[in-house]
């Protein structure tokens, strides 16, 4: 954001309200350096807001808003932006001017948060993959968690220009790797360097983008013109190939249809395309495009189909939320009451804190006050802001299915519902994973001490998977993220956006502790120092829990043996114990807590007194119980030529890896393992030294498993020292 220099300018735009049907609130998924970044600025090109093309490689793209990600050539934060398309004639839907709002997703593994925070408010996406590479590991992570979210997706298959590109393979390895039915409607005329257009097998035609119109940074583009044309005789029986595969698929998933085709009758084009864009809402069907965002080939049909066959608010089933105990259903609608889900908090220079809004339902207005049913605290947005490419946009009001940023909202973080206080429904969260690594860090000056704890706060609010403890025997702040990556960019930031010098210690695997069975333990807490003594007492019960099942609480205190007021306190007690840990310092995690039962004394009882109870009777109990570490486990995929496949098992296996198997693809080998995090620090440079430099390395947190018991006493005795 450092490097925006749009200022806020207000817009008084009359009747800005656009039909819910005509709006698209979208996300481009894709495996890093697919071409999402590209593809993104093309979009913006095409629909008019940018007026120079960005390029990735001197880093000028505007969703880029980073300093570092400029200079890293990632995007790291997704920012939304609206855009206007106009499709000019009526298809699966009608003719008229569109609203994509495109809501920015990372491509990198280690902001998996974003990517689940984005998934959870778009209501379709675009898939975009590399012809060559084909179906890359983080592809099939992300479509995984789109399938999650029931995420309608079309797909872009990028980079036919490229040299090894292959639509035909691509398709396959959608079928093979993604387990989904790709659709083809348009396919590439011509590969590598003789690819200049595609042809549409629903509408018989082609389409043709003269000379080589790649994208020069600040320059105009020519490309944006494309002609079309008859589709070319060579090309006719291919068509007709793709074409009938096309309708088959359709007809699968369509009654009417299915009874046209099967009686010798083809459907017109209309149908098919309604019956289609039917199938992709139900993410029965996937359409499949081609080009090459580069070259400026194939986006304009894109967006096209963006408009055709991804859904609108209201082609979705309303939002469910609980109030009272109820599940409600919001239909999208500006009379319906308001409910928005705020998917994300950004520090803004100019204009301070923004959180951005999905609105599933009803108005925001600038200035009004509303309810945050999460926290359960009154809240005022005091403005409104639209995020174009290149322009901020101050608005009035804020539509149900728009995606807008708010300021003013003082509480409202990642995860929490906005509503009308009249009718406070609770929409249902956002789930992170956890971190999987941490590392202490610490500032360099008294002067840094103060700005850091204020950074902190800052960018862990805006990041769920960024969490912020101190080690309770050293003082130290101890930071832990998602990867070694994450945390760089994090500690970054705070220098450049906060001015924090800081020092940091080497990273260090977040271990956690459970217990292994079911104990009883009990907390005593009893002073008796002249007069007001201390007295807390309790009994209660510990009991395992499934991985990631996390942390529960239960009050079974009969008869009033201790008063309630003392139970708050207990639990107090037990989670301060718990977060810090009890074999060697690591939280303890997937347990529950029951208490149920102690005693207390009318004068000496306290609230303290009853949380130190807490405390030692949890740790007695956990102890009793048995207590294990935990590790997290790395999902590892290793691309290799054949040829060293041996030895890259051989490596995998000395660090305690388990070898799932290995597949080809392509001229490549892919090795599949779970190796523990611990293991594979410096992996990349072992492995490139072992095979030349020839293999790469996907590497993305999996789950948290038991480390073996000589592993375990050594990091025990090695924290105890
Ligand atoms: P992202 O990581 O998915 O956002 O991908 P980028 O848009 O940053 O692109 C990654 C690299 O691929 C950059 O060097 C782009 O110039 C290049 N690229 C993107 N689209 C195309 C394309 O259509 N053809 C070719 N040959 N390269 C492309």
């Amino acid at each position: 954001m450092a490097g925006q220099k749009a200022s806020l300018s207000q817009v008084v735009t009359k009747n800005r309200e656009v039909a819910l049907d005509k709006i698209r609130n979208i996300g481009i998924i894709a495996h890093i350096d697919a071409g999402k970044t590209t593809t993104t600025e093309r979009i913006l090109f095409y629909t008019g807001r940018t007026y120079k093309l960005g390029s990735v490689d001197e880093g000028t793209t505007v969703t880029d808003w980073m300093a570092q990600e400029r200079e890293r050539g990632i995007t790291i934060v997704s920012a939304a932006i609206t855009a206007f398309w106009e499709l000019k004639q009526d298809s699966s839907v009608e003719h008229g001017n569109y609203r994509i709002n495109i809501i920015d997703t990372p491509g990198h593994v280690d902001f998996t948060a974003e990517v689940e925070r984005s998934l959870r408010v778009l209501d379709g996406g675009i898939t975009v993959l590399d012809a060559e590479e084909m179906v890359q590991s983080q592809t099939e992570t992300v479509w995984r968690q789109a399938d999650k979210y029931h995420v309608p997706r079309i797909i872009f298959v990028n980079k036919m220009d490229k040299l090894g590109a292959n639509f035909d393979g691509t398709l396959a390895a959608v079928r093979e790797r993604l387990g989904a039915k790709p659709v083809v409607l348009t396919f590439p005329i011509g590969s590598e360097q003789s690819f200049r257009g595609i042809v549409s097998v629903l509408d018989r035609k082609a389409y043709i983008w003269e000379g080589d119109p790649s994208a020069v940074s600040g320059q105009v583009d020519t490309g944006a013109v494309y002609t079309e044309t008859e589709v070319p005789e060579e090309l006719v029986a291919q068509m007709e190939k793709y074409r009938a595969q096309t309708i088959e698929a359709i007809a699968e998933t369509d009654q009417g249809i299915l009874e046209k085709y099967v009686g010798g009758v083809e459907p017109d084009t209309h149908e098919l395309k309604s019956a289609l864009r039917r199938a992709t809402i139900k993410s029965e069907l996937f359409p499949t495009f081609c080009g090459s965002s580069l070259r400026n080939k194939g986006v304009q049909p894109l967006l096209d189909a963006v408009v055709e066959y991804l859904p609108s608010p209201i082609d979705l089933p309303p939002v469910t939320g609980q109030w009272n105990g109820n599940t409600e259903e919001r239909k999208p609608g500006n009379d319906e009451p308001l409910s928005a889900l705020a998917f994300k908090v950004q520090t803004d220079p100019h204009v301070g804190r923004l959180v951005w809004l999905r609105i599933y339902s009803g108005v925001l207005k600038a200035g009004q006050e509303t309810y945050n049913t999460t926290k359960n605290r009154r809240e005022r947005t005091s403005r409104l802001v639209l995020m174009h490419a290149d322009q901020r946009e101050l608005v009035s009001e804020a539509y149900s299915g728009e995606i807008v940023a708010a300021v003013g909202l003082r509480e409202t973080v990642t995860g929490d519902t906005v509503a009308d206080s009249s009718y406070p429904l609770v929409l249902e969260s956002i789930a992170f994973p956890d971190p999987v690594i941490s590392l202490a860090i610490e500032p360099k000056t008294r002067s840094d001490q103060e700005k850091l704890g204020e950074a902190l706060g800052k960018l862990s609010e805006e990041d769920p998977t960024f969490r912020i403890r101190s080690n309770p025997e050293t003082g130290q702040t101890i930071i832990s993220g998602m990867g070694e990556l994450h945390l760089e960019i994090l500690v970054d930031r705070m220098r450049r956006e906060f001015g924090v010098e800081a020092t940091t210690g080497s990273p260090e695997v977040a271990y956690k502790e459970t217990i292994k069975g079911l104990a009883e333990g009990e907390g005593k807490y009893i002073r008796q120092t002249g007069g007001h003594g201390q007295y807390g007492h309790c009994f209660l019960k510990v009991e395992p829990k499934g991985r990631g099942e996390g942390f529960e609480f239960i009050n079974k205190i009969k008869g009033g043996a201790i008063p309630n007021e003392f139970i708050p306190p207990i639990e107090k007690g037990v989670v301060e114990a718990l977060s810090n840990g009890i074999l060697a310092g690591y939280p303890v995690v997937d347990l529950s807590v029951t208490v149920f039962d102690g005693t207390y004394h009318d004068v000496d009882s306290s609230e303290i007194a009853f949380k130190i109870a807490g405390s030692m009777a949890v740790q007695d109990a956990a102890r009793k119980a048995g207590l294990v570490l935990l590790e997290p486990i790395m999902k590892v995929e290793v691309t290799t030529p054949e040829e060293f496949m041996g030895d890259v098992i051989g490596d995998l296996s000395s660090r305690r890896a388990q070898i799932l198997g290995t597949e080809k693809r392509g001229n490549s080998t892919i090795v599949l393992a779970r190796v523990p995090l611990a293991e594979i620090s410096g992996y990349t440079t072992t492995l490139r030294s072992l095979t030349q430099g020839r293999a790469n390395p996907y590497v993305e947190p999996s789950h948290y498993e038991e480390v073996p018991n000589n592993i375990a006493e050594k990091i025990i005795s090695a924290k105890k020292s």
